[in-house]
């Protein structure tokens, strides 16, 4: 997933990867802590051109991940796409300390990355970018009844016969909180 630096002629270099997630430790970091599992290996196709002496970089990536629904807790494949656009710039590392300083700061800001030598390597902008593609929430289906909150049922799947719940306890707590007041 490196890009060298003598590959990337005046009129830019079209570039394409494909790598298997376990190479991405952050993504094998999400996988241990069983956020989700991803399937395919990740595709990353994309542009680099010089602007001055920055690397600006246009991409997309694409793989596949199986996720849970957030509603009854069963497996959902789901395809994820992202674009990404990064400048890399040559960090020549021999500014004094409190120059280096304010390179740094500002680097956060505009989301540039340092860096050194002949290559710049891709790992750590994709694998940023698959996880920020990660939705927060997924469901099975639009409509899917989740998981009875009595019995645990899979509502999709079987009517449990359990009563609804004819008693909020969220309201509970609110009058609770109301008669405090007044005393
Ligand atoms: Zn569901
Ligand atoms: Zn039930």
């Amino acid at each position: 997933m490196n890009i060298r630096i003598k590959d990337i002629k005046a009129e830019g270099l079209s570039f394409e990867f494909h790598e298997d997630w376990e190479n991405f430790p952050a993504l094998v970091r999400f996988g241990e802590a069983d956020q989700c599992e991803f399937l395919t290996p990740v595709r990353i196709q994309g542009r680099a051109i010089h602007v001055g002496r920055m690397i600006e970089i246009e991409g997309r990536i694409e793989t596949s991940a199986a996720l849970t629904c957030s509603r009854c807790l069963n497996r959902v494949e789901r395809p994820l796409e992202s674009r990404f656009a990064v400048t890399f710039f040559q960090d020549a590392g021999e500014e004094p300390e409190d120059e280096e300083e304010e390179v740094e700061l500002a680097a956060e800001d505009l989301s540039l990355i340092p860096f050194h030598g002949e290559e710049i390597d891709l790992r750590e902008p994709v694998q940023e970018q698959v996880i920020m593609a990660l939705p927060i929430q997924v469901l099975c289906r639009e409509d899917c009844k989740g998981i009875c909150p009595q019995c645990g049922a899979d509502l999709n799947e079987e009517e449990c016969g359990c009563s609804p719940a004819v008693f909020n306890p969220k309201f509970a707590a609110l009058k609770k909180i109301k008669v405090e007041k007044k005393d």
